[in-house]
């Protein structure tokens, strides 16, 4: 744990308010942290997941901030360090997508993709990185997806994106394994929220068909493999990919 022993450990979680975020949020409470939960426009919904976590007994705070804005990236850091005294866990969560194939897909379509998903868990990592170093502590965890491990049609913007993850993970492990901090990722499959909801009939038919547990996943699933990673149990695990697929991945 950080220099600050006498306070309760305390976790940033990117896109905290909604979906998988919300679920990671409110695990990590039960853990014991305390939990800065970071929206960019939700705001009613990351207050309401806050008063959740604060519901369990910890200290919680909705912070805003844009991911795709380095200068806000660092401040949402700091702010979240400063608020409850220390910061262990930094969880990359905040996520977006632009599907189309790639004939009409726009290079905003990509870029956009690109800087909320990937550019987004490098500006909060390279804040959080020069803290945890300090402290000689830290759990950065980033959530990627299947698609980064195996590609899917119409989702080259956010395949790469997620793909760029793991690589970003992987390097940051052996950057900073020597410092305490350890950093991997959890790939989720096919999660019940907003975002696959949002998907077309078919295309959901076609997911959940890909998926040998013959269900949908929860967000609270996802959360639990971030709640192990965040923990003392998993101190000699760094560079990994967890896949929370009901073997959609296999
Ligand atoms: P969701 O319900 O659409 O929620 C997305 C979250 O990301 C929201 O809290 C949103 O906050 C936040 N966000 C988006 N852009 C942001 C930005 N620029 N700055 C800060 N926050 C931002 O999605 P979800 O399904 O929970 O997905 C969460 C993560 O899991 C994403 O990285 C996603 O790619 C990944 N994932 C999901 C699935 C799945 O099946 N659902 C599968 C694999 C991976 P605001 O509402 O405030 O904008």
């Amino acid at each position: 744990m950080s220099e600050n022993q006498n306070l309760r450990p305390a976790a940033l979680v990117t896109g905290g308010g909604r979906g998988i975020g919300r679920g990671i949020c409110l695990a990590l409470a039960r853990a014991g942290f305390n939990v800065c939960v970071n929206y960019a426009a939700s705001a009613a919904a990351a207050e309401q997941t806050a008063a959740d976590c604060r519901a369990l007994g910890v200290e919680a705070a909705a912070l805003q901030a844009d991911v795709t804005d380095p200068a806000a990236c660092q401040t949402l850091v700091e702010t979240a360090a400063r608020t409850f005294g220390r910061l262990d866990v930094l969880v990359n969560n905040a996520g977006v997508t632009a599907d189309k194939l790639i004939l009409r897909m726009q290079e905003e379509d990509f870029d956009k993709v690109i800087s909320a998903n990937l550019k987004g868990a490098f500006f909060c990592s390279k804040a959080a990185c020069r803290l945890m170093m300090r402290q000689r502590y830290g759990r950065i965890i980033n959530i990627s997806s299947v698609v980064g491990l195996h590609g899917n049609a119409g989702q080259s913007n956010y395949a790469a994106s997620k793909a760029g993850l793991i690589g970003l993970t992987k390097s940051l492990a052996k950057e900073f394994a020597a410092r305490g901090v350890t950093v991997n990722a959890v790939a989720p499959g096919f999660i019940e929220t907003d975002m696959t909801a949002a998907m077309p009939e078919a295309a959901r038919q076609a997911a959940l068909g890909a998926v040998p547990a013959g269900r949908t996943g929860r967000p609270e699933e996802v959360a639990e493999a971030v709640a192990f990673l965040a923990g003392p149990g998993a101190a000699y695990i760094t560079g990994q990919v967890l896949c929370v697929d009901g073997g959609m991945g296999m």
